[in-house]
């Protein structure tokens, strides 16, 4: 087995970022010694100033394979991460046909993806209103956990669920001691917003955002942390949207409570007041809020009531982001940004002084702790994984559909200047993407452990 290793002055580990040499036997990192202390005969990469990162790990991907490939797929969405300095990626149970709610559809979806992969995967499973007896199956199946909204999700094959059907999973949940990632948004607020905005204008971004107010978020955490009083499961609230939550969730966590959470790169990059009307690229649930609020998420992220940013990507047909009528109500929600969410997340993270650590803690380390994949990927350190990203953390470049790689190269950052350039990707001590080009084969694979 050739030892390789790979030398940079700016590389990022959990101690900090330092001058090392990365060495790698196989597949694995053997050591990261001083740059001086390059073992003989090993074939030596030297990346210079450009930084290597761990490879980042996304724990919130739409792939929508087997069922909707015609919005994305195993294929098309490896390659985006690959580009974007994604090594893993961990796959939502919905959006897929079937989605992903007992050991059958798991099956079924890594049939889908065999062959297909140039990143390593994992599903999450899914929490609907009928499925409490395969949450266990599902778990030994190799589920790393699961998902419920507890608002309808905007698809018929997949379910909401209400706090009694909630309450009839959680015991299962927790036997499993996976975590139990959650939409938190009720529909109450919701729809009593949406039912006095029957006259508005659904072109202007003010509309959409008024139609999910943040009490929706707020009335969902509030009933989530009561759950996770009474039940103890691992409680994960995806793409945290509103500050104001931020307060309960530090007292949850400071009185012992089992909740992590996460936000995503377009809640911290974009602001409601800059969104244009008729923009329905930006359309998500939760929505961006204003300018304030982003700080505020940002304050969150420096503090640690937040542990990780993940991408949320939620591709879909252009002709369902409804981008000729730009008619908020009527599009897909989704923000899809797997190829661009590291040089996003630096451009706003260097602006405030954050450091390329504090990406890999965002984007590789706690993600892949949510994930339970973390005794072999998520930070550069002996015996973990060979996954790096090299990234110029200098260089600039303008977001042009060529640099999406996904199924449909629309983009919400279309046109924008960003900072950071992904120069490679390393899987398991592979090149799956250098210089703009991707290796010839797929080497993704599944994350069984
Ligand atoms: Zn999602």
């Amino acid at each position: 087995m050739a030892t390789q290793v790979y030398i940079s002055r700016r590389v990022v580990t959990p101690e900090g970022e330092r001058p090392a040499a990365i060495v790698v036997e196989g597949e694995r990192i053997r050591e990261v010694a001083p740059i001086d202390r390059v073992p003989a005969g090993a074939e030596v990469r030297d990346f210079g100033d450009a930084a290597i990162l761990p490879g980042l790990i996304d724990s919130h991907v739409h792939i929508n394979e087997p069922g909707r490939t015609e919005w994305e797929g195993f294929e098309t969405a490896t390659r985006a991460a690959a580009a974007g300095g994604y090594t893993m990626l961990v796959d939502m149970p919905l959006n897929c046909i079937p989605s992903t709610s007992d050991a059958g559809a798991l099956e079924l979806k890594r049939a889908a993806a065999r062959g297909k992969c140039r990143v390593d995967w994992a599903a999450w499973g899914s929490v609907v209103g009928n499925n409490q007896d395969d949450l266990e199956p599902l778990a030994v199946a190799g589920a790393r956990g699961f998902k419920c909204f507890l608002i309808h999700p905007g698809t018929a094959e997949f379910t909401m669920v209400t706090e009694a059907e909630l309450r009839a999973a959680l015991p299962h949940v927790v036997r499993t001691g996976l975590p139990l990632l959650v939409h938190a948004e009720l529909a109450g607020p919701v729809e009593r917003a949406t039912a006095g905005l029957a006259n508005a204008d659904w072109r202007k971004y003010a509309t959409y955002l008024r139609s999910r107010p943040d009490e929706a978020e707020l009335s969902a955490i509030r009933m989530l942390l009561t759950l996770c009083r009474e039940f103890r499961f691992r409680l994960h609230v995806v793409h945290l949207a509103t500050h104001r939550a931020l307060d309960m969730l530090r007292e949850a966590r400071a009185n012992g409570l089992p909740v992590t959470v996460e936000t995503c790169p377009h809640y911290l990059h974009f602001c409601a007041e800059e969104i244009r009307d008729g923009s329905t690229l930006h359309k998500c649930a939760p929505p961006i809020r204003n300018r304030e609020n982003r700080e505020r998420l940002w304050q969150g992220l420096r503090e640690g009531a937040i542990d990780m940013v993940v991408t949320d990507h939620s591709p879909c047909p252009p002709e369902m982001k409804r981008l000729e009528s730009g008619d908020f109500k009527a599009a897909w929600g989704g923000i899809a940004s797997l190829s661009m969410a590291l040089p996003v997340m630096w451009t706003e993270a260097r602006a405030r002084r954050f450091s390329l650590g504090d990406i890999a803690r965002w984007m590789a380390e706690a993600p892949a702790k949510l994930a339970g994949c973390d005794a072999t990927k998520g930070k550069i350190a002996a015996g973990m994984d060979a996954d790096f990203v090299v990234f110029d953390p200098e260089a600039e470049f303008v977001v042009t559909p060529e640099r999406l790689h996904y199924r449909h190269p629309v983009s919400a950052y279309m046109g924008e200047t960003l900072r950071g350039v992904v120069k490679a990707t390393y899987l398991r001590g592979n090149a799956v993407y250098a210089d703009r080009q991707f290796h010839q084969e797929s080497t993704g694979r599944e994350y069984t452990r």
